[in-house]
């Protein structure tokens, strides 16, 4: 049997490698000096500076974007000194003078008195994960402008539900998160316009979309006028039991909600028909693959009978 050095001697080594191996690079800041004690030899790889170039928290300080550093250092100042764990997402300063999203993750540690001993923590690169924010930003903002909005309902039109499928494609790609897509189309619509008139038909179409919209989605849903009479859900990170819920929840509304339609074949009132499909984006495949999924379900529904939904 080894002994207790030899025990902590063997530890410290599987520690260091642990550390050194992973992604994320641990650091250690003394906070008597505010110098470092220890930084990861993955910062160099990450950032291009040396590993012995991060002397004291300046050189820390420096390599901030600019914009950032104010209110991260006053953060993370205030919060170290009052012994608070936190994190803070800044931009850091590449040696060839770029900048990469970083999130900090740091732990205050304290001695047997409760004084602030040190600081140890990790750096994440978050730059990956900022685009696709950034992108989403973008995308929600563009929401606002009339090329993304349909005229009639307010709600997305087809080229924003594409290009958000899209994008939460790539993101289910990389988090390995399922991805699902429901198609609905109001039954005998045709013959609602033929009954009640083309207003009435857009007054229909009207309170379809508000009815769904109330259907308490997630801030990331997106619902979307996919064109004519048909309505689509972009739900990102739902499987497809899920998704099933949503989709029985939105028609149960629209059927509570009993519109009239006296020539409708299914009942006195508006019904709907949805196809529900569900993928799995990092096993492969596309949107139009998916989109297409939707449709082809929509149309068994339709084949059914009508004012019911079919999942794959
Ligand atoms: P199904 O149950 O198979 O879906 O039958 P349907 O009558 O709903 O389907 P069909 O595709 O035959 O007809 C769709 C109708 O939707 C025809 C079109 O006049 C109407 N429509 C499409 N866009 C609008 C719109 O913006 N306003 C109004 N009022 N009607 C529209
Ligand atoms: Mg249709
Ligand atoms: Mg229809």
């Amino acid at each position: 049997m080894s002994d207790d050095a030899t025990e902590i001697g063997v530890d410290t080594a599987v520690y260091k490698t642990l550390l050194e191996s992973t992604k994320a690079i641990p650091w250690k800041i003394d906070w008597a000096t505010l110098r470092f004690a220890y930084i990861g030899p993955q910062i160099e790889r990450l950032l291009g500076w040396s590993q012995s170039s991060w002397v004291g928290i300046d050189d820390w300080v420096e390599r901030m974007h600019p914009e950032d550093r104010s209110w991260v250092v006053d953060f993370c100042v205030a919060q170290s000194k009052a012994g608070v764990d936190h994190e803070a997402d800044y931009r850091a300063l590449t040696a060839e003078g770029n900048y990469v999203w970083i999130r900090d993750v740091v732990h205050v540690v304290r001695n047997d008195k409760g004084e602030v001993e040190a600081l140890v923590g990790f750096m994440f690169d978050i730059s990956e994960r900022k685009k696709n924010e950034e992108k989403l930003l973008r995308l929600q903002r563009e929401l606002e402008e009339l090329s993304y909005q349909d005229g009639l309902t307010g709600v997305a039109n087809r080229r924003l539900l594409d290009s958000v499928l899209e994008v939460e494609w790539a993101s289910a790609q990389r988090s390995g998160q399922p991805l699902s897509f429901i198609m609905l189309d109001i039954d005998f619509f045709k013959q609602y316009n033929d009954r009640y008139g083309h207003l009435a038909g857009d007054d229909c179409l009207r309170r379809v979309t508000q009815i769904l919209d109330s259907a308490s989605l997630r801030p990331r849903d997106v619902l979307g006028r996919f064109g004519g009479e048909e309505f689509a859900l972009v739900l990102p990170e739902t499987d497809r039991e899920a998704a099933l819920l949503v989709a029985e929840r939105s028609r149960a509304l629209i059927n509570d909600a009993a519109i009239s339609h006296q020539a409708s074949e299914t009942a006195h009132h508006i019904t709907v028909s949805m196809g529900v499909a569900t993928a799995s984006p990092a096993e492969g495949g596309n949107p139009a693959w998916l989109v297409e999924k939707a449709d082809q379900l929509l149309y068994l529904a339709k084949q059914n009978g009508r004012d019911q939904i079919v999942a794959d």
